[in-house]
């Protein structure tokens, strides 16, 4: 597909606890949409580095990172890296990111730093998810701000509903200010576990609550899916019939037919 026809997505998935799902969902996500031949770009916009490490990138050949991107104006071309996936690549970073949130506190437009960066490149991808940090500070807005719309991973868990409304106020406020056309792509279960007394009562609270917006994909505690990174791998590439991994190729399909669902309607 030439250039000019791509149209492309900026997917950010957030969640400002940290350990619910985030980085692994986009690591899975990311390689199962590349996997039927979408076009993908991962950000890895948390200091910690996760997705970075979890596609074996080690610390030494992450020379250009997020954080080049959005304080040292480096172009994004210059920050991409193939994966071991076809169609995969990734933009690294570092612990130096931690430092970021300060560092841009006195910059022109600073909600708008990863926007500006990715926009003029944006088009040369089908998919481009931004794996955000667990909180909701400068980075995250920076997030919401480049981003199309936002996955959610949620935890099922006793304190995740809480999380959740603070998120979606975030959302709104982001909508109202800075990023009009922002939207929820989904809130997908992670993580479930039905010996987890509270699994299924948040479950049905969540699906009660918000609906449509959840997936029907539900992804498993599965201790291949924490196997994973320590192999520089994504669970898909690691262990693609596992349950996790099953989870994910369902979950990247309901992403895709609600892509599909919006296009139709954006054209009637
Ligand atoms: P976050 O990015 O939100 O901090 P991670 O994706 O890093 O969360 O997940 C936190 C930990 O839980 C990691 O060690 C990860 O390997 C593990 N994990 C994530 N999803 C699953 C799953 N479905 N089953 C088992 N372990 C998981
Ligand atoms: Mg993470």
């Amino acid at each position: 597909m030439t250039r000019s026809e791509r149209n492309p997505r900026i997917l950010a998935i957030v969640n400002q606890k940290g350990g619910v799902g985030k980085t692994t969902t986009a690591v899975n996500l990311a390689t199962a949409l590349a996997a039927v031949n979408k076009k993908v770009l991962l950000i890895d916009f948390d200091p910690q580095g996760n997705a970075s490490t979890g596609f074996g990138i080690d610390p030494s050949r992450r020379e250009v990172t997020s954080y080049d991107l959005i304080l040292n104006d480096v172009p994004l071309t210059e920050g991409v890296q193939a994966t071991a996936v076809p169609g995969l690549f990734i933009i690294p970073s570092t612990i130096d990111l931690s430092g970021a949130e300060i560092e841009m506190v006195s910059l022109m437009r600073r909600e708008f730093r990863l926007k500006n960066a990715i926009d003029p490149h944006a088009a040369d991808y089908d998919y481009l998810l931004i794996d955000c940090p667990p909180s909701l500070g400068l980075l995250t807005i920076n997030a919401l701000v480049a981003a199309d719309a936002v996955l959610i991973p949620l935890q099922c868990e006793f304190y995740a509903l809480e999380g959740l409304s603070h998120l979606m106020r975030t959302v709104e406020l982001v909508r109202a200010n800075l990023n009009a056309q922002l939207t929820i792509q989904g809130i997908v279960l992670t993580m479930y576990d039905r010996r987890n007394k509270f699994t299924e009562q948040i479950e049905r609270d969540v699906r009660s609550y918000f609906g449509e917006q959840v997936y029907s994909a539900v992804i498993p505690r599965n201790v291949r899916m924490s196997e994973a990174p320590s192999h520089g791998k994504p669970a898909l590439i690691y262990d693609m019939h596992c349950a996790g991994s099953k989870a994910y190729i369902q979950l990247a399909s309901e992403l895709l037919k609600r892509e599909r669902r919006r296009k139709e309607e954006l054209a009637a």
